[in-house]
């Protein structure tokens, strides 16, 4: 029995009982139906059917909340790299020589920043705002692509005052309030407004079902407090967050979400590409397995799929996949497997390099200095994972490639020197030479007393101009 829950998304095209037991037999908890591309009628055969297969399925139904879409096209239109492009949310003519985009949002125009970027499909076209007039702005295509019909459109960094929920949402709120479904997934919430007016909607039918705010923007992560003052769980729903926010800051931010929502004792589901390659693949890549474990790792309750499931090839093996994971990891999730820092044992190099680690974060030095014979007392500073540089003194280019592999270290290389002052200085001036310290940055120096290779002894901490001082002979 695994412990990390599995929320898998079907659609409307592939939802036969049958299908449905098969996801629920590999280890599916929660199907999850998407309203952006299905009706109440459609919606109401797949909750028939789901419900045909076992009771102890949660349904979750997702609601797309103040998204942006393209407006329906007949035909793609495909543009070229420079070209302009005229976006408005307002149905304006399109004339020969003129490309004309219409968006779902009315004023989308107005609010846009003048120097906003507009994503269109995942991000798969992108238009730069040029200029801005009083029914549309003027935009410039930063890369070929088509403009394809009722797509995604992101605006980074921006949020549209769009209502929190629009008739299609509130139609479909009453929908799973009177089919006594079990959770609204709202999507881009921004702040707690947005779930109290799910909320509103619920009350009206004095429904139970729960809200899980789905994290899709800047706004829903500045602010996840409030958020999560108000709504049952939530959704870190890396698709959009990745396309709003630069893509390398997800993983910082999913952690974050995660440790806010556990320490709140509420849900929290991760979800978006989790086993993509598995939407073709039977297998999925190793860094798609990482991905499923590290979420378990940083103890996330639920892992989701999206087109894994709704379309994909293989959709009841992503299942499968996920609950392997899940149990293998659940099994080593053991709380003395955690990453700690390493203990002292009565070891001196230890103990210096706690001290100093600790040290340099609380007093807020520009960075540890060390000099190294082996390169054991920055390979033990790297150790205890501290904020600020470390930067150690070889003496041979062996041991400074060697701490190519430790973290936060920055070998430098000086000659040997006898005395412990003048090794203190060498290292020290060397690195001001370089342009890393100034006489006035205040550091923390690691080293030994005894000569090389005596291993390290001492810990002082002053500015670089002190360390250096020289009495005038
Ligand atoms: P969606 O939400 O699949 O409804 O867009 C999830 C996400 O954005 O990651
Ligand atoms: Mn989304």
């Amino acid at each position: 029995m695994k412990h990390t829950k599995i929320v898998a998304s079907i659609s409307d095209r592939r939802c036969e009982p049958e299908f449905v037991k098969a996801l629920y037999q590999a280890g599916m908890n929660v199907a999850r139906l998407n309203t952006a591309h299905i009706t109440e009628e459609t919606a109401l055969m797949m909750v028939n059917n789901i419900r045909s297969v076992s009771d102890k399925i949660a349904i979750l139904i997702d609601t797309k909340g103040p998204e942006i879409r393209t407006s329906a096209l007949e035909d793609p239109i495909d543009v070229a790299e420079g070209e302009l492009v005229e976006v408005s949310g307002i149905e304006r003519k399109s004339e020969k020589g003129r490309t004309v985009l219409t968006v779902s949002y009315n004023a989308f125009h107005t609010e846009i920043p003048a120097d906003g970027t507009i994503l269109i499909d995942d991000g798969e076209l992108e238009l730069s705002v040029q200029e801005k007039h009083d029914d549309y702005v003027l935009c410039r295509v930063e890369n070929p692509g088509q403009i394809k019909s009722k797509k995604s459109v992101n605006t980074p960094g921006f949020s549209v005052n769009l209502p929190s929920v629009t008739e299609k949402d509130r139609k479909f709120i009453e929908f799973a309030a009177k089919h006594e479904l079990d959770f609204i997934a709202h999507s881009f919430v921004r702040n707690k407004e947005d779930v109290l007016k799910v909320q509103e909607e619920l009350d009206k039918y004095n429904s139970p079902i729960e809200i899980i705010a789905k994290i899709e923007n800047l706004d829903g992560v500045n602010n996840i407090n409030e958020i999560l003052d108000h709504a049952y769980g939530i959704m870190v729903a890396r698709g959009d967050l990745g396309i709003e926010i630069a893509a390398e800051k997800i993983p910082g931010i999913q952690r974050l979400l995660i440790k806010k929502a556990v320490q709140r004792k509420k849900p929290v589901i991760i979800a978006t590409q989790m086993l993509h390659s598995m939407i073709e693949n039977p297998r999925p890549t190793r860094a798609e397995v990482s991905d499923v474990a590290n979420a378990i790792y940083s103890r996330t309750d639920a892992v989701m799929l999206s087109g894994e499931t709704a379309y994909g090839q293989y959709p009841v093996e992503a299942v499968a996949t996920m609950k392997k994971i899940a149990n293998q990891v659940e099994g080593s999730k053991d709380k003395r497997n955690d990453i700690t820092l390493p203990a002292v044992n009565n070891e001196v190099v230890a103990y210096l390099s706690e001290a100093a680690i600790l040290a340099s974060e609380e007093l807020n030095t520009k960075a540890i200095v060390t000099n190294t014979l082996t390169g054991k007392t920055a390979r033990y500073l790297a150790a205890f994972r501290g904020k600020n540089p470390v930067y150690a003194s070889c003496y041979e280019m062996k041991i400074f490639r060697k701490l190519a592999l430790s973290y936060g270290v920055r070998p430098i290389l000086i000659e040997p020197k006898k005395d412990k002052f003048k090794v203190v200085r060498s290292s020290l001036k060397t690195l001001e030479k370089m342009g890393r310290l100034t006489k006035d940055d205040m550091v923390i120096y690691v080293g030994g007393s005894f000569g090389i290779g005596g291993g390290s002894t001492f810990m002082e901490i002053s500015t670089v101009d002190r360390l250096t001082y020289k009495e005038a002979k």
